[in-house]
């Protein structure tokens, strides 16, 4: 969506490596959105995937007393003790994971970071002539997969989904995927853009082929799961950890955070857990990196995450059935709009609507709609309604845009209206 950066003349160059970076999507249309709201203009945003609510207040606390009582200094790198630990336990109460303590658990500054480090320690750095290291990802996939895997030297395999699937991969399209240099498989359910997720019976199905890839082709896949989403469920279908599943449990790196299911987006808390032999090396290499990149994250935060993953069942549940409500609403209100389609939301807070049906008509302001960012961007100036273009997601998603419905009810039914009478004026 957003051109790469242009080379310079004259002036000192940048690196090749964020010459040709894209920045992120989602993190520039919601600061689009923030902007014309900030200048004044009655914008509806359903750009950005964060949630509006606020962080459960005994999660604060937890933090100002930590601040209070002075742990303000560096600390542990991977994190103290109590906080890994509390990640481990949860992952192997809640999530199945079996053989996991705390010295397999990494926590980094929020799970972008965690993505960041895991493919820095799988990918080489690209070598002339050599073959990199490739990443399977089913795609539409979330926009930052792409870069975090290109900047740490692997090449990404996209493995193309319709919406008449879900947006999912099925287990054949992963094996045809797989090669001799495949590192990594991405998983993402629930999903962001698509709003769908993986049933058990697709995961394990999966991981089968995963399992009988790391014995045959590729001896070093690795599975990473984000399951950043996992409490925001609501369609019938149960989140299931595929790291659960004992024949690719060692190689399965779970990734997660706070930033969703507790609304803490801005405090920076992710994390990635891996058992095993596999996992020890992983994470202490993990280790290393973040201690030549970042050292520990914000110190006071620690004593919060056992809170969060222990005490918050509540507040989380109160915000798990407002989305249930609000993907209810979402989606029957865009789903009456002309040519809108979109599968039903299962999980997330995202709806991923095909609007090619409208490409080639020209809007009231006079733009002619050739793409989903011309859509997104006609949307905007003319309706003042924020959604992400969906060119940067991968595969068929330059024919969608992505609606993130965490807002109020209100302004849902006031942004799809908007939506509604938008594409009603396209000629
Ligand atoms: N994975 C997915 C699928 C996401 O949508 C996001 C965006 N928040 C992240 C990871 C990163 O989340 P954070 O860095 O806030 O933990
Ligand atoms: N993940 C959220 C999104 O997709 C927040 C922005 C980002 O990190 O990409 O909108």
């Amino acid at each position: 969506m957003i051109a790469a950066m242009p080379e310079t003349t004259g002036a000192p160059a940048l690196s090749k490596r964020v010459r040709t970076l894209k920045p992120s999507s989602t993190v520039a249309m919601g600061a689009k959105a923030r902007a014309i709201k900030e200048s004044g203009k009655d914008v509806i945003s359903f750009a950005l995937g964060e949630p509006d609510f606020d962080t459960p207040q005994r999660i604060k606390d937890a933090a100002i007393q930590a601040l209070n009582e002075g742990q303000t200094h560096y600390s542990a790198t991977l994190g103290t003790p109590e906080a890994r630990g509390a990640i481990a336990a949860k992952l192997t109460g809640e999530n199945g994971i079996r053989g996991l303590g705390g010295e397999h658990v990494a926590i980094s500054a929020g799970a972008k970071h965690s993505l960041y480090t895991v493919a820095n320690c799988l990918f080489d750095q690209a070598v002339p002539g050599e073959a990199p290291g490739e990443a399977v990802i089913p795609v539409p996939a979330w926009v930052s997969y792409a870069p975090i895997v290109e900047l740490a030297g692997g090449r990404v395999v996209e493995v193309p989904t319709t919406p008449e699937s879900d947006f999912k991969a099925n287990a054949a399209q992963i094996r045809d995927a797989i090669t001799p240099r495949t590192r990594l498989l991405v998983l993402n359910s629930p999903s962001n853009p698509c709003g769908t997720m993986y049933t058990e019976e697709e995961l394990r199905d999966i991981a089968a082929v995963v399992e009988e890839a790391a014995r045959t082709v590729a001896p070093n896949i690795v599975i990473l799961s984000d399951e950043i989403y996992e409490k925001i469920v609501y369609g019938g279908i149960p989140h299931f950890s595929i790291g659960s599943i004992p024949g690719v449990a060692e190689r399965t790196i779970t990734v997660n955070g706070l930033s969703k299911a507790y609304a803490m987006t801005g405090w920076r808390v992710g994390y990635a857990a891996c058992p095993g032999e596999f996992g020890t090396r992983l994470i202490k290499a993990m280790g290393a990196l973040q201690g030549q990149m970042t050292t520990n994250i914000t110190s006071f935060l620690y004593p919060a995450i056992p809170v969060a993953l222990n005490e918050c069942a509540a507040e989380v549940e109160a915000m798990r059935a407002a989305f249930a409500e609000r993907a209810v609403l979402a989606a029957r209100l865009l789903g009456e709009v002309h040519g809108l389609d979109a599968p039903k939301p299962t999980g997330a807070f995202y709806l991923f609507p095909r609007v090619s049906a409208h490409f080639g008509k020209a809007s009231p302001g006079g733009r002619t709609l050739g793409s989903a960012l011309d859509f997104a961007e006609a949307l905007l100036e003319e309706r003042l309604v924020a959604t992400t273009p969906g060119e940067d997601f991968g595969g068929c998603a330059d024919e969608h845009v992505r609606v993130s419905f965490a807002c109020s009810e209100a302004q849902i039914t006031e942004g799809i209206s908007r939506i509604a009478a938008f594409v009603d004026s396209l000629r």
